[in-house]
């Protein structure tokens, strides 16, 4: 218990995992007042894909601060803002064949949400979204209207209308498509669903558990969505900017969203920062008709544009990521191996992995011994059941090693101290 516990509002959440004060942080390490390291697979939860402080991004702010460089401006033309924007066409649109505006919404990643939901409706004429079950996509209203999780909805205080929760990739089980399912009810008249401007979703779902979209999935999405002039909003705030292996999570899956949000990691260092790309066409807004105060954080396109330069001209960081993945998925595989049931399930793709722990308390637990042993990661899904790593994608060899030694040791301590081996086995007897 901190003395500004009684000041701060009870909404604080993170510090209570952790209740320890943090003070110094490098790569891959989080430090506490009193020396204590921690290696950390929460990574400001996925916004600090470079690690902390990287030198690089961190001496070019340094440079712009000693230059007396521009850090506010509101949407006024900078010379950070036009560099940003030229290497983000260069180095990452053109290279992908990808035709989009950018525009800078506030620096949260659900005011991206926001924007993109405003644009669909406004585009389309059309009122209801689409969004998927275990589906998060930030707590501003039109956002956490989208978000499945009770909890953040119970937040709002009015009524969330005007959003359809369609099944995700899997949610039904491997064997029902629910795409099939999501076709009937639109083709049908009498379904009571209406046509929705948009579908919005991530492929790879953070907050929900890290439930991965199939290729297949995506493009029958793409081809319903065609049909019924519906567009795709892909939420990239959480898996873009490399968290899967690619600049962008649906490189390669076969579908070209009309709009992507992009956030947390954009900026590389942490600094607050979104956007939203949408396709020339769509963009149909008035001057200022979503705008907002800190549209223009300088900094953060000082760092972005670094980090671009830094890690998506060269491919080297695409390359540690699969080296890294394979890592972790080997490993991970392993440790779950060891849990009594067969039932303990690996997820993930590139850097985000999860595993299922059914259980919600042992899923906490463990979160609570890795944090004993110096590990800091968090967990996800609609019971908080998942333990969900998410380390820096250029955390050395050694650093990603130790984190899952960490991992596999305080899972063995929980088990050892616990009734979950007993918990387990008997919940798979009920089933
Ligand atoms: C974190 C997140 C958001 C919301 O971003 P904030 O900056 O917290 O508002 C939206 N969508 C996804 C997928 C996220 O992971």
């Amino acid at each position: 218990m901190k003395q500004t516990d009684s000041l701060e509002s009870e909404v604080r959440s993170y510090c209570r995992a952790y209740p320890v004060m943090f003070s110094k942080a490098k790569d891959s390490h989080l430090i506490d007042k009193d020396g204590k390291s921690y290696l950390d697979f929460l990574c400001g939860a996925g916004s600090l894909n470079y690690g902390h402080n990287n030198p690089v991004l961190k001496n070019k702010i340094i440079d712009y601060l000693n230059q007396d460089g521009i850090i506010h401006s509101l949407d006024l033309a900078t010379e950070s803002k036009e560099e940003f924007l030229n290497s983000f066409s260069k180095n990452i649109l053109s290279p992908r064949n990808m035709d989009y505006k950018v525009q800078f919404t506030g620096p949260t990643g659900t005011n991206a949400v926001e924007a993109a939901l405003k644009i669909a409706r406004k585009v389309t004429g059309r009122t209801k979204i689409i969004s998927f079950t275990n589906g998060f996509h930030g707590v501003t209203l039109g956002a956490v209207a989208a978000t499945g999780n009770q909890h953040h909805r119970g937040g709002a205080g009015i009524p969330l209308n005007d959003v359809i929760f369609m099944p995700f990739d899997g949610y039904m089980g491997k064997k029902v498509n629910t795409i099939d399912y999501m076709r009937r009810l639109l083709e049908d008249n009498s379904s009571g669903v209406d046509l929705p401007a948009a579908v919005v979703l991530e492929t790879v779902q953070g907050e929900g558990g890290i439930n991965v979209a199939s290729s297949q999935w995506l493009q029958s999405l793409q081809e319903l969505c065609k049909e019924f002039g519906i567009l795709i909003i892909i939420d990239d705030i959480q898996v873009g900017c490399g968290r899967t292996g690619t600049f962008f999570s649906f490189e390669g899956m076969g579908i070209q969203p009309d709009l992507v949000t992009l956030s947390k990691s954009l900026s590389g260092f942490g600094l607050p920062f979104s956007l939203l790309l949408l396709k020339p066409e769509l963009d149909v807004w008035k001057p200022g008709e979503h705008n907002g105060t800190f549209r223009g954080n300088n900094m953060a396109f000082v760092t972005a544009t670094a980090a671009i330069e830094e890690y998506w001209v060269p491919d080297e960081l695409e390359n540690q990521i699969i080296l890294n993945s394979k890592i972790m998925k080997a490993r991970l595989d392993e440790i779950a191996s060891e849990f009594p049931t067969s039932d303990i399930q690996v997820r993930g793709k590139g850097m985000i992995y999860g595993i299922d722990c059914i259980l919600e308390d042992l899923a906490s637990e463990i979160k609570q011994k890795c944090f004993e042993n110096g590990l800091i990661l968090e967990t996800c899904g609609s019971d908080d059941q998942v333990v969900k790593l998410l380390p820096a994608l250029n955390i050395s060899e050694d650093d990603l090693r130790k984190g899952l030694d960490i991992l596999e040791k305080s899972i063995k301590q929980v088990m050892d101290e616990s009734d979950y081996k007993k918990i387990l086995e008997a919940e798979i007897v009920q089933k």
